[in-house]
């Protein structure tokens, strides 16, 4: 293998050029939009992302985590606003660790200049992939006025949710592929920093605003300002697709967020403005075809954004890949791509179902009295016996376990709390020796 096509430069496919650049093979990435250094790449999509400790593994491993380190902004729990305007902080582990938040443009930014530094490896822009014919190992690329075909040893379909090399592939027998859009949507508006540049909102910390059905989500920027992001449903009385003018979002935003008004200067005119775009889950399988072809990211697994892992999956998708290929070289590209389907499958499916399961506890469960019972006795629990107990929110962003492995954990933790919390008196009893026995026992 000598020759590798990428064919989009998002989060994946740079950090996948950067990476197979290091190693010495020759890279060629093609994508549809333009120069991200020349436009504002990120348009219309979230401005910033939550890397976690699969982000960072995946970084690390390509030797570039302490240039990211340097453009992200630490939160070491969330903060809860309530309707009354009440705030309350949960630390996100007893350990103090953090999860981190970053611009998107701003990372993306990076990682295509780290990549392009390399002398093997090129990045042509405004490149629509249109056609694939793996048989053959081409791509064709819509480049101006003029299609170009290209050849490849390995073709790596990085080209997101809408992926033309997923699309190739489903043309072919018993290439498994299903979509399902939520019925929720979301709406970003900008929270900007105070005159003097300070923060508006306790700068360490993601904001949640559960309102049961829907939320708004705050997450802090470089510059002090936060992303807040409105999830809802589209239908009914404050059904996104029912309030489309920036009246109707301070009405919204009156009656459900109003401790939020007055950070957001100019809300009417962003939300009337912003867009309101759609979530979808996509899951296929296989993530490979043949010898030579192969989805990471998006394109084999988009998932809606509540457990914020879509891109830090699909960071552990190629860092899976360049790992299996430190193992195996390249001389068998079947049994690695094989390999590299067994492992990423199971989880990408596991991803996108914890990702719907923490739509619920974001939204929902947080500002449930039951459920935050049931975290105050898993952090007991957990830091009296940290070797029996760690909670799921714990295994999915600080740790590398298979996100399966994390989401069977989830499951049987999620059991035996139910019964704990069905014991009699547990609100008067919870912090007794006898509760924590009663959960060792289940263990
Ligand atoms: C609101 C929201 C919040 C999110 N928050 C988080 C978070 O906090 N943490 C997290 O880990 N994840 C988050 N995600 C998910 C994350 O954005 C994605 O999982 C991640 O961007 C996937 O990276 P990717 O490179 O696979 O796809 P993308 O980033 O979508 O990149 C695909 C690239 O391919 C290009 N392309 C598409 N078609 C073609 C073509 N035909 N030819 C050439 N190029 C093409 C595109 O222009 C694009 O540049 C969030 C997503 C959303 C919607």
């Amino acid at each position: 293998m000598k020759n590798i096509i990428i064919v989009g430069a998002g989060l994946a496919g740079s950090y996948m050029a950067y990476a197979m650049g290091k190693k010495g093979y020759r890279v060629q990435v093609f994508e549809k939009r333009p120069d991200p250094r020349k436009s504002n790449y990120g348009s219309g999509r979230s401005i910033n992302l939550v890397v976690s400790h699969r982000g960072w593994t995946a970084l690390k491993y390509a030797g570039i985590e302490q240039d990211i380190r340097e453009i992200v902004v630490p939160a070491y729990g969330r903060q809860i606003h309530d309707l009354e305007g009440n705030e309350s902080y949960f630390a996100y582990n007893i350990e103090g660790k953090a999860i981190h938040s970053i611009s998107r443009s701003e990372f993306n930014r990076k990682l295509v200049e780290l990549a392009e530094a390399l002398p093997n490896v090129t990045i042509t822009f405004d490149s629509n992939c249109h056609h694939v014919d793996f048989n053959k190992g081409i791509v064709q690329m819509q480049q101006g006025e003029q299609s170009n075909t290209y050849t490849a040893d390995l073709i790596v379909g990085a080209d997101g949710t809408g992926s033309s090399v997923r699309g190739a592939l489903m043309k072919q027998p018993r290439f498994n592929f299903s979509q399902e859009f939520i019925d929720s949507g979301y709406k970003e508006v900008h929270i900007p920093a105070t005159q003097d540049g300070l923060p508006q909102l306790n700068i360490d910390a993601l904001h949640i605003w559960p309102r049961q059905e829907f939320m708004l989500m705050g997450l802090a920027n470089m510059d002090n300002g936060f992303t807040g992001t409105v999830f809802a449903p589209f239908d009914g009385e404050f059904g996104l697709d029912n309030l489309p003018k920036g009246e109707d979002g301070i009405r919204y935003f009156q009656k459900y967020f109003k401790d939020a008004i007055p950070l957001i200067p100019n809300l009417a005119e962003q939300w009337e403005s912003n867009p309101t775009s759609a979530l979808a889950c996509i899951r296929c399988n296989p993530y490979h075809w043949g010898t030579n072809t192969m989805l990471i990211g998006d394109a084999a697994h988009a998932t809606v954004p509540f457990y914020g892992e879509g891109m830090n999956g699909s960071l552990e998708d190629v860092r899976v890949f360049l790992e299996l290929l430190d193992e195996y070289g390249h001389s068998n590209m079947k049994k690695l791509l094989e390999k590299y389907t067994e492992l990423r499958v199971p989880a990408g499916n596991a991803l996108v179902d914890l990702s719907l399961r923490n739509f619920i506890e974001m939204r929902d469960l947080v500002a449930d009295p039951k459920f935050q019972l049931r975290k105050k006795i898993e952090r007991k629990v957990q830091s009296n016996h940290p070797d029996k107990w760690t909670p799921l929110y714990t295994l999915v962003k600080f740790t590398n376990i298979p996100y399966q492995q994390a989401k069977e954990e989830g499951e049987r933790q999620d059991e035996i709390m139910e019964q704990i919390l069905a014991m009699e008196g547990i609100e008067e009893c919870w912090d007794s020796d006898k509760v924590e026995q009663e959960v060792l026992r289940r263990l």
